[in-house]
């Protein structure tokens, strides 16, 4: 059976690039029958952040990535936390000191960076002459008598070369003197997440191991720990960063757009999940709508690329502007409604300005600038009415209004149909083109260049007397 998980470490917002790691981990299990569970990854204390979890959960609930094992329902393989985990670690740890994957390391931390080994992490490459190596039973077991502080630090081999074949990547190879001998469990009894992740993807029985290509080069030290243990190695599956121009990579720490900071700028979960599928993932055809349902059918491995993806928000907008348009009026007229404020039902009725909005917006928080207008007529001066290819000029445009005032005054009932008739009776009367009466018109009601309806749109949802209200005022 597919086992994949996806491990967050709770860092109080879900980065684009951590979703689209999710999905594909929850799309590889999906389409395949198999199980996606989640794993929250919290070992690193200093960074603990209150309430990241919640966000965690929060997210996957709202794209609708359910997980069938995780903190909050448990599940055969729990806990899911890897800070309830530690006797687990500390017990894989010894045992792989047995097997001699890994050895106490009693150094202080000033004489291990005099060696080249990075105290915590793992990027300083080791000199793999640590003395503690040659230390016998005897002398570990008088220093633990003692108290003394310890770590314990993977055993790689001086010499040869470790192999590890990704899916995406191929096979990848690196010289062990090149690796690090890193940190797995730290002086406080807590692993370092290269342990961590090695032993809870193995007694999870994870067989797909999906994550950023920055943890490519590690790759082989966790393959060194498999082997020690004598585990079954996973499948990888590593995926390229998501960049933000051909140099940068999309990054939240510099400011790019987290998935809750795009959700409340008015972007559709569902359209933010289909965008960010095919950053990375090609379907094989021209078709670029999916929903989550979709792709559990059809998601496969092969259409992962390793090219790294540029996020175009441009684009991500235009999608969000189809998935729109594609709900029925009273869904969007239900997700438009809190943009309204200010604007009460009673005078105008929201549910016609939704129908005119859902055609031209893109993101939902288009809409406050673009309804103000309805609250209040802005300030603007009579050279709103020169449209060139409108052929309209101040003294037309004067006319035009005072005709349309005159029309429209006895105007009963006042609806869209008959808004229109008698604007095309005044068209006629004065002989002149339709712009030259319905510019002016969509001008003096809304006080601007753009307005979400034409002219008899907006005279229907201003209502008789604001509309002659408002033509007087561009006629005075
Ligand atoms: N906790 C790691 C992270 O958030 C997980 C990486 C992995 O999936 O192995 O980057």
């Amino acid at each position: 059976e597919v086992r994949t998980r996806f491990a967050p470490s709770p860092t109080g917002y879900m980065h684009i690039g951590n979703l689209r790691t999710a999905i594909y981990e929850y799309l590889i299990a999906k389409s395949q029958g198999g199980k996606f569970l989640l794993r929250v990854e919290d070992t690193d204390q200093a960074r603990f952040v209150e309430g990241a979890v919640e966000v965690i959960l929060k997210t996957l609930n709202i794209v609708g990535l359910r997980y069938d094992e995780g903190p909050d329902i448990g599940g055969p393989y729990g806990p899911y936390v890897q800070s309830q985990r530690k006797a687990i670690y500390k017990e894989y740890a010894n045992k792989l000191v047995e097997l001699k994957g890994a050895y106490y390391c009693f150094c202080s931390k000033e004489r291990t960076e005099s060696l080249g080994n990075d105290s915590e992490s793992t990027t300083v490459p080791a000199k793999h002459n640590c003395q503690c190596k040659n230390l016998s039973a005897q002398e570990v077991s008088e220093k633990f008598r003692n108290h003394e502080s310890y770590v314990v630090r993977q055993w790689i081999p001086a010499e040869g070369s470790t192999e590890f074949h990704d899916l995406v990547y191929g096979t990848v190879s690196v010289e062990n003197s090149e690796l690090d001998e890193g940190v797995l469990l730290k002086s406080d009894g807590l692993p370092t997440y290269n342990f961590a992740n090695v032993v809870d993807d193995h007694l999870m029985e994870i067989t797909h191991v999906v994550r950023g290509s920055e943890y490519l080069s590690s790759t082989p030290k966790y393959n060194l720990l498999y082997k020690s243990f004598d585990w079954d190695i996973p499948e990888y599956i590593h995926l390229p960063p998501i960049m933000k121009t051909a140099e940068k990579k999309l990054s939240k720490r510099e400011g790019d757009a987290s998935f809750e900071d795009f959700v409340s700028q008015g972007y559709l979960p569902e359209a933010i999940v289909n965008y960010i599928v095919l950053l990375g993932w090609n379907p094989g055809t021209n078709e670029e709508f999916f929903s989550l349902q979709d792709l559990e059918k059809i998601f496969n491995i092969a259409g992962l690329s390793k090219s790294p993806a540029i996020f175009d928000v441009n684009k991500l907008k235009w999608m969000n502007g189809e998935y729109l348009r594609r709900l029925g009026l009273e869904e969007f007229n239900d997700l438009a409604l809190p943009y309204y404020k200010g604007i009460s039902d009673a005078e105008i009725e929201l549910k016609k300005v939704s129908a005119l909005l859902q055609k031209r917006i893109e993101i939902l928080n288009e809409i406050p600038e673009k309804v103000d207008f309805l609250k209040n007529l802005p300030d603007y001066d009579i050279s709103l009415f020169v449209h060139k290819k409108m052929k309209t000029d101040a003294v037309n445009s004067l006319s035009s209004l005072q005709a349309i005032c005159e029309a429209m005054a006895s105007l009963e009932p006042w609806d869209l149909e008959a808004i229109e008739e008698t604007l095309t009776k005044v068209i006629s009367q004065l002989g002149v083109k339709n712009g030259q009466v319905l510019w002016p018109l969509r001008t003096a009601l809304s006080g601007k260049e753009s307005s979400p309806g034409g002219g008899a749109e907006l005279a229907e949802l201003l209502g008789k007397r604001e509309t002659l209200r408002r033509i007087e005022v561009g006629i005075s």
